[in-house]
């Protein structure tokens, strides 16, 4: 009998993966299905990055990198850091890494050990949960609540706060909401955070510019009172339509004792070396390059954003607040009678729409679907039909 460590079996999912297979498989069977599950732009890569990948490949640039990213690819984030914050960071402080996941877990594996507690949002990313809980740590959910617009409530959070507490998990604009923390919460919630220096502030900032409604993401560098403590997790995932190509960034306190960027640029050494070159290259070319695709790429979630929250709200027994980032619609089913998750499954073994149920994000999840509108208008006005010829029935 082979004996492998617990915490393997602690080890979560991302429900998004197994909707995604099941709906492939359906597809395979014949089955006309509407993806609105997976959280990924369904655009390419603008053509200049990929073409900088290839020139990248030609010119040689085959072999390792260095563990924490080449210094032209963390100089690309500086530039791009104080172009969106207005904040100037080094490169000394800026990881490259291979997707902003990997930010997470090595953040979470920093923090995280039996007695230790970690404070995360709730609905939220489900990775957080599943890498608390590998650790040992105790999973500490800050509630995320419709009645706040989707917002970090900083009194809540705050609330939750014990001698124990090692990290605290925050995500603005968020998945699966949508939802988008206001400056003046954010603000509230660093002045109250003074009164923790024991804990760490891993800020999930991946969603960043896909805000709408001229609403903006304010960046938790802007605090310096708090920086010798923050991780800020980002990537070209979403924003430059990247998902595959495994590149995100994030920046690390460089000081006071911890040593904080040391220890993941150790990982990273242990774990996956470094990013490939022709990668980097692209996520340099991404950074300093046109973003009039990124543009006109906002421009059609918008479109689709608006249609989505008007679809579902004439549906029978569902109501949505209008998301004001990402690409999400997290819209309240609670009255339609059924439970979320058996709601999500039904609609995709009958109605042929994929999308995922609210509690695979969290127990507040209960009540909620999420849709990604990462798809054509005329899928997603496909997807609302199938939906009220579905609840109708
Ligand atoms: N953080 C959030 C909030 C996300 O929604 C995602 C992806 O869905 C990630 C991080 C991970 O991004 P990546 O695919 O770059 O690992």
């Amino acid at each position: 009998m082979l004996h492998t460590i617990a915490a393997f079996d602690r080890l979560g999912e991302e429900n998004a993966f197994a909707v995604l297979a099941r709906a492939t498989a359906l597809a395979h069977q014949g089955r006309d299905i509407v993806n609105l599950g997976i959280g990924q732009p369904d655009f390419k890569t603008p053509q200049h990055i990929v073409e900088a990948a290839i020139k990248a490949l030609r010119d040689g640039h085959h072999g390792y990198t260095p563990a924490n990213g080449l210094l032209a690819t963390r100089e690309a984030v500086v530039r791009r850091t104080l172009t969106t914050t207005g904040v100037e960071v080094s490169p000394e402080n800026v990881m490259i890494l291979p997707g902003g996941k990997p930010t997470m877990f090595a953040a979470i594996l920093m923090f995280g050990e039996p007695g230790a507690e970690i404070l995360y949002p709730d609905p939220g990313f489900p990775i957080y949960r599943s890498m608390i809980e590998f650790t040992g740590a105790a999973p500490v959910p800050v509630p995320i609540r419709e009645q706040n617009g989707f917002a970090f409530s900083a009194d809540e959070t705050l609330a939750l706060i014990t001698p124990k507490t090692r990290l605290l998990i925050l995500n603005s604009p968020a998945n699966p909401t949508g939802g988008v923390t206001p400056r003046a919460e954010i603000e509230k919630l660093v002045k109250g955070l003074e009164a923790h220096p024991h804990v760490a502030i891993l800020s999930d900032e991946i969603y960043d510019v896909m805000t709408y409604d001229g609403e903006t993401h304010f960046s938790l560098l802007n605090f310096p009172q708090i920086r010798d403590r923050l991780i800020v997790l980002n990537g070209w995932s979403k924003t430059w339509a990247m998902t595959g190509w495994r590149m995100g960034w994030s920046i690390w306190p460089n000081d006071k004792g911890a040593h904080l960027y040391d220890k993941v640029r150790k990982l990273a050494v242990n774990c996956w070396s470094c990013v490939n070159a022709p990668s980097q290259y692209a996520g340099i070319a991404a950074i300093d390059g046109p973003q009039d695709d990124v543009e006109k790429m906002m421009r059609a979630f918008d479109n689709r954003r608006k249609i989505v929250v008007e679809g579902l709200n004439a549906l029978p027994g569902i109501s949505c607040i209008t998301p004001k980032g990402a690409f999400y619609a997290f819209p309240n089913v609670s009255k339609t009678g059924w439970k979320a998750k058996k709601l999500a499954s039904a609609l995709l073994e009958d109605a042929g729409v994929a999308l995922i149920g609210g509690p695979d994000f969290g127990i507040l999840g209960e009540g909620y679907i999420r849709l990604s509108y990462a798809n054509s208008e005329e899928n997603i006005l496909r997807a609302l039909e199938r939906i009220e010829t579905f609840l109708k029935k």
